[in-house]
């Protein structure tokens, strides 16, 4: 039997919807959530990332603004424009995205953003309390996650995870958060042996390796919930032909375009999983969806007030 689709797009609109009617409550009271995006260089993904965040800011009604340096600007200047940001009262949320230019020092640029601020969650006084369980602004991409999970009422409590990949965005992060919600869980990486057997061991399997259509049936216990982070673009018509030898419309759709994205789970994978996010409308809407939620989370903690809990944000779940 087809494993159940997890719509990350529905979940998404979901989240806005309820978010659209909190942040019309916060206007009337006089509060606009305000989310800076520091987009250095001219990097054509990352473009369209900023993009995407800022148009969702505008549908919200959310304030948002792109601060544009070039890729040639040094670490000191962008500090310095970092640091005008946290100064200014009416940014909530300042969001640095990523790669940086490799002259550019990463690590000191996501340190001098307020960690009040810091809607991505990747100031180390944030990893600490995700470490610790403390509130806290969480990585957006494993909140998303988790928010799915909850809200598929798919069971975390006493469960065998396996996240593939350690990275500080997702795999880390995610393995935290779903350790914090009582699963049994096992991080892998490249160095892991015998990864199809670790995998199988999974009630809920995630593949954030960036490795397209890696993860094959035979790494799935039959049943599992599996969460495909990965989004990768092939254009390889060869490529094409045996990942969609089975999906004869996904097949189609590659040939009229003469691409098609794919995630780090083959697409096979859905005739042997309980559950499945597709690549693309999985957790890729859901990463855009939780920017939007912390950036009013940063809003409210900022003037003291209190934060609905949510999946991701909250200090345990019981
Ligand atoms: P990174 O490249 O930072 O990390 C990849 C991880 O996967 C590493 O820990 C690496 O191990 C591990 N890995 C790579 N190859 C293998 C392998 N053959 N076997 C086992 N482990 C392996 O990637 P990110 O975490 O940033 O992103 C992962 C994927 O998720 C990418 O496709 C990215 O585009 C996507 N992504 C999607 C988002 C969304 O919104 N949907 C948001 C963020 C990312 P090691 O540490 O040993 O090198």
């Amino acid at each position: 039997m087809a494993a159940r689709i997890l719509s990350g797009t529905e979940t998404g609109k979901q989240i806005r919807e309820e978010l659209r009617q909190e942040i019309q409550e916060l206007k009337r009271a006089g509060v606009t959530p305000g989310l800076a995006a520091v987009l250095v260089g001219d990097n054509p993904a990352s473009q369209i990332y900023v993009r995407n965040k800022i148009r969702a800011c505008e549908e919200l009604e959310l304030y948002s603004e792109r601060i544009t340096p070039p890729a040639s600007i040094r670490t000191e200047e962008l500090l310095e424009q970092i640091g005008q940001l946290n100064r200014r009262p009416e940014i909530d949320a300042i969001l640095v995205q990523l790669p940086l230019p490799s002259p550019v020092d990463a690590p000191r640029v996501l340190m001098a953003v307020d960690p009040a601020k810091d809607v991505d969650g990747f100031h180390p006084v944030n990893v600490g309390a995700l470490v610790a369980n403390r509130p806290a602004l969480r990585p957006c991409t494993p909140a998303g996650i988790m928010e799915l999970l909850r809200r598929h009422e798919i069971e975390i409590k006493g469960r065998r995870a396996v996240v593939i990949g350690r990275s500080d965005i997702v795999g880390k992060p995610l393995a935290l958060l779903l350790l914090h919600a009582h699963a049994t869980v096992t991080i892998c990486h490249s160095h892991t042996q015998d990864l199809p057997g670790v995998a199988r061991s999974a009630d809920i399997l995630v593949a954030a390796m960036g490795r397209a259509a890696f993860v094959t049936p035979e790494f799935i216990r039959p049943g599992a919930t599996v969460i495909d982070v990965g989004i990768n673009r092939i254009e390889d018509p060869g490529v094409a032909e045996k990942l969609f030898a089975r999906h004869p419309q996904r097949l189609e759709a590659f040939r009229r375009k003469g691409s098609a994205l794919v995630g780090d789970v083959h697409p096979d994978v859905v005739e042997v999983a309980g559950a499945l996010t597709p690549v693309p409308g999985g957790v890729g809407p859901l990463t855009i969806a939780m920017l939007m939620v912390n950036t009013v989370e940063a809003a409210r903690r900022r003037r003291g007030q209190s934060v609905p809990s949510r999946s991701g944000q909250m200090a345990a779940a019981r």
